[in-house]
């Protein structure tokens, strides 16, 4: 079998992976090596043609592709190896042996001292959700819709209705207007968007498209190809009320309906995952329960904006080179991260207690508007912000001094 030996092997040439990379090179890692099982570097963000990257980061608004080439237009002379056409089928959290098979090499085997898991997520299909109806040709995910648009010039359809106002399904809604086609209506089941706003006023807003909040498909009509979709509104336990469903006529739907952590290989490592996010459990470091194992980007927790996905991917690389070299105490004491008032989820979920800042990442429960965020410890205050608005589609943010606690760090979002 072919072998490779490196000090940091980072799975996912995606926009996390590629941050991850450069940044365990920069700290000194001796060999980084990113394996990617696609033909080319940038992960989802090569079939994001729109304006909207880079915001924080770069202070400029940059399509997916020019985004990721400021990171991809460093890899060489940061020294970083790339490994493309390469699928990793097995990662041992024992071992620190990855398995994967390349077109040229056949089955490899790469060593390394540690490991970034960068692979990102994939849709929840029909199937996930179970939309009654029929199968007929005109059904895609809204990142199939999308991939098939941008990068191989297929048009799908020329009426669509998409269910799902995620950020995916608003821009895809943007994206067929432009293309030509008509849409006729985003449908949502919750009473509030689950995307950004921003995306709303860009992409359904400007073009007049219209969103029915408290709605769901609940029948695919036709054959061969898709004649139309039924909706109803939903009650408060988001049962459809199907005496007031209509009919509207489609030959195309997307599902936009939800992203899903690609984690088997972090469960066959034996990383510790978490029921919320779906992604790997990790402290201020992007480490999981496997000490030589890190974490970052999408396949830790679904991210609205890449710009957080590099920086915390940055950290995952940062420690993975210190772990590998030796240099990253894995003894100190860990405390799990508590959610408080109107908080869905907080990552990271453990804290390592040692010097330094930690970056908490989290989504609230439901929306609210002139809230403060606060992470304290017992009546402590360690960090507040005030937020106008915060909605489950944005993630919000506060950065910790991990040397003020002393109990344990409670996460909460209230009215003042
Ligand atoms: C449609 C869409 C629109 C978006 N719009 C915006 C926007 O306007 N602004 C913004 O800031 N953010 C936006 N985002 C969010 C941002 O793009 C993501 O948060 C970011 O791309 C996540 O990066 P990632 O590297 O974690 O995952 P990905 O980009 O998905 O990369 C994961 C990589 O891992 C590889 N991989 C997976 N499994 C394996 C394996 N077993 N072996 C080898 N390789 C593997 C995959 O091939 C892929 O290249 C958008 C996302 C989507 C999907």
């Amino acid at each position: 079998m072919y072998k490779i030996d490196c000090t940091v092997a980072v799975i996912g040439g995606g926009p996390a992976g590629l941050a991850a990379a450069i940044s365990a090179k920069k700290e000194g890692a001796e060999k980084v090596i990113i394996v990617e099982r696609d033909n080319a570097l940038g992960g989802i963000l090569q079939q994001c043609i729109h304006p909207g990257f880079g915001l924080t980061r770069f202070k400029e608004e940059l399509t997916g592709p020019e985004y990721y080439s400021r990171f991809t237009s460093r890899l060489e002379e940061e020294g970083v190896d790339v490994l493309l056409n390469t699928m990793v089928l097995e990662v041992n959290g024992k071992t620190n042996k990855i398995i994967c098979v390349n077109g040229e090499y056949g089955l490899t085997e790469i060593n390394a001292k540690s490991i970034v898991l960068s692979m990102g997520c994939r849709e929840r299909t029909r199937a996930n959700i179970v939309v009654p109806g029929t199968r007929p040709a005109g059904l895609y995910t809204a990142g199939s819709a999308q991939r098939l648009i941008n990068r191989q010039n297929v048009m799908v359809g020329k009426k669509a209705v998409i269910l799902g106002s995620g950020d995916i399904g608003m821009i895809m809604a943007r994206r067929l207007t432009l293309e030509g086609a008509k849409v006729e209506l985003v449908v949502e089941l919750m009473p509030y968007l689950a995307g950004l706003t921003r995306n709303r006023v860009q992409c359904l807003d400007d073009f007049g498209i219209p969103l029915k909040l408290s709605h769901t498909i609940t029948a695919i009509v036709g054959e061969k190809r898709v004649e139309g979709v039924k909706i109803a509104p939903v009650d408060q336990n988001k049962k459809p009320i199907l005496e007031k469903e209509e009919f509207i006529p489609c030959d195309t739907v997307l599902f936009s309906v939800g992203l899903i952590p690609e984690n088997e290989l972090s469960k066959g490592a034996g990383v510790e995952i978490n029921p919320i996010t779906n992604g790997p459990t990790v402290n201020q470091y992007m480490q999981t329960n496997i000490p030589s194992i890190f974490a970052s980007g999408n396949v830790v927790h679904v991210n609205d904006l890449v710009d957080n996905v590099s920086s915390e991917s940055e950290t995952a690389g940062k420690y993975a080179c210190l772990y590998a070299n030796g240099k990253l105490n894995s003894n100190s004491e860990v405390i799990t991260v508590k959610t408080g008032s109107n908080v869905r989820y907080v990552c990271p979920q453990k804290i390592a207690l040692q010097e330094g800042k930690a970056s908490l990442y989290f989504r609230v429960l439901s929306p609210d508007e002139n809230v403060t965020l606060i992470a304290k410890d017992g009546d402590t205050i360690l960090a507040r912000k005030k937020e106008l608005r915060v909605s489950p589609g944005e993630m919000c943010n506060l950065s910790i001094d991990v040397s003020k606690i002393v109990n344990g760090v409670t996460v909460e979002v209230v009215k003042e």
